[in-house]
């Protein structure tokens, strides 16, 4: 199928196919559905057995960080059993108290245990002092307290052993949203899949969101990751892509170290092919099924080509590879050093940039600038990494394929016919094509405006300023319109059509 004169049936044919995208792209989410309530488990240390009750959360945001979490790392070691789909972890976590006053609570966000018995804990204690910690499990957080508050820049490290079932991924579906973690026939994904750490604000305290419908809530402060990765149980030999390459590896075991990172990804298969290329130091990969060679190339080119023109256009990316990988699920996700590319888009791919293999490729390498090395909160302010990551498809469309610039505008943007402000929180939105319509679609209209307002020079210093000024942090809108050393009334002119509130 070719999208000749912007053929409106191969929309809705690409609708229909590549389902619900969460990071990237089209399709409809319920927008009512209400959560069900959710197990929780307490544990003290002194108490044989957990105890269980019913906890129901509230979508509440929290403010931003002021101060940044000095030294935590995470050192991992995890055995995954390719028969059973359960991994073992040992687990290291090291931080000092990222608070200026005495803490006694510590957060641990706990994705696995979103599902059905898919997070066991077995062991949890303070390393330093050898006693084991009381803590509490409530859906994806585990709260930790201390008997001993930790006290100003006092360390602590905590050590969990602990069991994860993985999910099935379930088969598309229209009422729910793409499940990346877990596994497949051909895949299995470990994503957010180890106890960490979010950013602590001296005001709000724990930077942490409950899981919204659609689009992304989590919070990434930076942190050093050591992790060594064992496969066991598997009758074939496996590829493993990670968020960044091995150190060591042998034929079942890889190691990693992953310095000032905001999490690490890994997909496991053993049917991936793999495309590399070395731009810059930069090793560039595209892990990929059979049947697709011709994708293959094209992903892997498209990758590198964004790379140099981003790093250009943005700012040196301070990581060593970059891993674009196949989805065995419709969806795009971007993680640090490693995306997933929808197989729907593969499948699609009808030999031309005219369509989403290509956009999503250069909007998920987008990401890496913004959202990997300029984190943002993406529950509050997911216009701020989702905007610049679809202007950047347009700046990448720009500098290779100008001529398909008009069809980029139309078939990107302006067929959705987008409404809404771009600056509310995720859960603002009533609905996916909603939030997608105003904080992808029309935030890139906005930085157009913006990039008119300006003036070319003006708008990509400012862009260089804010990559240079919030590399390693978690921006705001507020960082974000400081780049551009714009006074408050160009802001309030710019922002008037676009957001809810001045920022
Ligand atoms: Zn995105």
């Amino acid at each position: 199928m070719r999208l000749d004169k912007f053929g409106v049936g191969w929309l809705l044919a690409l609708f229909f196919a590549v389902g619900l995208v969460s990071c990237a792209s089209p399709t409809v989410l319920p927008s009512d559905v209400t959560p069900a309530p959710l197990i929780a488990v307490t544990h003290t240390a002194a108490e044989s057995t957990p105890t269980l009750t019913l906890f129901t959360p509230t979508p509440e945001v929290t403010e931003s960080p002021s101060l940044p979490i000095q030294l935590l790392a995470y050192t991992i070691d995890a055995v995954y059993d390719a028969g059973q789909k359960k991994v073992e972890v040992t687990q290291l976590i090291q931080f000092t108290n990222p608070s200026t006053q005495p803490l006694s609570e510590i957060m641990l966000v706990t994705e696995p245990n979103r599902f059905a018995n898919g997070f066991n804990l077995n062991r949890l204690e303070n390393q330093i002092t050898g006693e084991a910690l009381d803590w509490e499990l409530q859906r994806n957080l585990l709260q930790v307290t201390l008997k001993e508050p930790l006290s100003f820049q006092e360390p602590i490290a905590i050590l969990a052993e602990y069991v994860l079932q993985l999910p099935p991924i379930p088969p598309p579906s229209d009422t729910s949203k793409p499940q990346i973690y877990g596994y497949t026939q051909r895949q299995t994904n470990l994503v957010d899949w180890y106890l960490w750490l979010p950013p602590y604000d001296d005001e709000t305290g724990w930077i942490v969101h409950p899981p919204s419908f659609f689009g992304e809530y989590t919070v990434y402060p930076l942190a050093d990751f050591e992790v060594r990765f064992e496969v066991i149980n598997s009758p074939r030999e496996v590829v493993v892509a990670a968020s960044t390459s091995p150190v060591q590896q042998s034929q079942n075991r890889w190691e990693y170290r992953f310095d000032s990172a905001r999490n690490f990804a890994i997909s496991i298969s053993p049917y991936f092919l793999i495309e590399e290329a070395q731009v810059d130091g930069v090793k560039i990969s595209h892990y990929y099924f059979p049947l697709y060679r011709r994708q293959g190339e094209v992903v892997l080119q498209h990758t590198v080509r964004a790379y140099q023109l981003y790093s250009q256009l943005f700012g040196e990316l301070p990581r060593q590879s970059i891993s674009a990988v196949q989805a065995d699920f419709l969806d795009g996700m971007e993680f640090d050093g490693l995306f997933f590319l929808s197989k729907g888009f593969y499948d699609l791919y009808d030999g031309t940039d005219k369509g989403y293999l290509t956009l999503i490729t250069v909007h998920e390498t987008a990401h890496q600038w913004w959202y990997g090395v300029v984190a943002n909160d993406q529950a509050r302010h997911p216009w701020l990494d989702e905007a610049l990551c679809t202007y950047a498809e347009r700046l990448y469309y720009e500098r290779f394929f100008p001529e398909l610039m008009d069809w980029w505008w139309f078939y990107r943007v302006n067929f959705y016919q987008p409404q809404g402000v771009i600056d509310l929180p995720v859960y603002d939105y009533g609905g996916y094509l909603a939030y997608r319509d105003a904080v992808y679609l029309r935030g890139a209209l906005f930085l157009e405006e913006l990039r008119k307002a300006l003036g070319d020079e003006q708008f990509f210093d400012g862009l260089k300023r804010y990559y240079g000024e919030n590399s390693g942090k978690i921006a705001t809108p507020i960082d974000f319109f400081n780049a551009f050393e714009m006074s408050k009334a160009e802001i309030e002119k710019v922002t008037q059509s676009f957001f809810a509130a001045m920022p």
